[in-house]
């Protein structure tokens, strides 16, 4: 049988479907995850419920979000999943996670994350932020290393600097190819999110921040005064006590939000 047949369904490789099927694995990452009926539980992309199944067990319900039509239909059969399971099929991507929320309780989101999606679905979530108490995803682990990385180093980037402004990052564990069916190209690896009550470093319009972090790291071997001339200027960095001589990677998530600040309040002189 071809490796790309697990549990009778064929992989489809534009789904992202890659299965979990390493147990010892699987329950290292519903440990991390850590089910409880006090959030309300959410997984991305259940599959064919190898996370599923075991956070399922130790809790009342469990709310899935799947794209696939024919997993949609195996999970509403499923003969122990299919009462516990509120299923929404669709895209995550276009998801609105708010209307999850329910009696006050924050949301503790997981997945075994599509690695084609994985980037842009971060940044959809990161918009529930303060909806959300956790968040688990297998990703690819040079994706992992992005988002955990410090100034000074190559993986340093708009990844980290938005995901930083969001969440406190911890990397939970590394997966080889052979975990899964099938395996896919890259290593892997799990990641904890964890969204903060109160923002250590505020910013009046996260656009901005976005939008500055784009044009900081569009050329990464230039210095931040060349690749952000159109937005600051040297009086600028001055007052915020920021060598614009140094590389986009050289520059604390702090100072990125203190430079997107100071450009809402120039915006809003215009
Ligand atoms: N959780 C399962 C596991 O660990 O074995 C499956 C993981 S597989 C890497 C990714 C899953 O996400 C697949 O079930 C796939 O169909 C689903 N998926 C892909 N794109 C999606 C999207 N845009 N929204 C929701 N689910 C998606």
């Amino acid at each position: 049988m071809s490796n790309k047949v697990h549990l009778g369904h064929t992989a489809r490789k534009r789904f992202g479907q890659n299965f979990l099927t390493n147990e010892s694995i699987i329950s290292r990452i519903v440990g991390a995850i850590a089910p409880d009926n006090d959030h309300v539980m959410v997984e991305i992309g259940p599959g064919l419920g190898a996370l599923t199944e075991p956070v399922a067990e130790s809790i009342d319900q469990l709310t899935v979000v799947e794209l696939d039509r024919d997993l949609v239909e195996r999970l509403e059969s499923h003969p122990f999943l299919k009462d516990k399971l509120r299923i929404h099929q669709g895209d995550a991507m276009q998801f609105d996670f708010s209307q999850l929320r329910q009696d006050g309780k924050k949301m503790k989101v997981f997945g075994n994350l599509p690695y084609n999606i994985s980037t842009p679905l971060m940044f959809h979530l990161f918009e529930f932020a303060k909806d959300i108490a956790t968040m688990h995803f297998m990703l690819q682990k040079e994706v992992v290393l992005r988002l955990s990385a410090n100034p000074g180093t190559k993986a340093y980037g708009k990844l980290t600097v938005m995901a930083q402004y969001y969440c406190q990052v911890v990397p939970v564990l590394e997966v080889p190819p052979t975990a899964f069916a099938p395996p896919p190209k890259v290593d892997s690896a799990v990641v904890r999110l964890l969204p903060y009550e109160e923002k250590p470093w505020p910013c009046d319009d996260v656009e901005v921040l976005r939008h500055l972090c784009t044009t900081a790291f569009n050329m990464r071997r230039k210095t931040l005064r060349n690749n952000l001339k159109t937005l600051l200027s040297d009086e600028d960095f001055a007052s915020l006590d920021i060598d614009s001589s140094l590389r986009p990677e050289q520059i604390s998530v702090p100072q990125y939000v203190a430079m997107a600040n100071l450009l809402c309040k120039k915006q809003a002189q215009i």
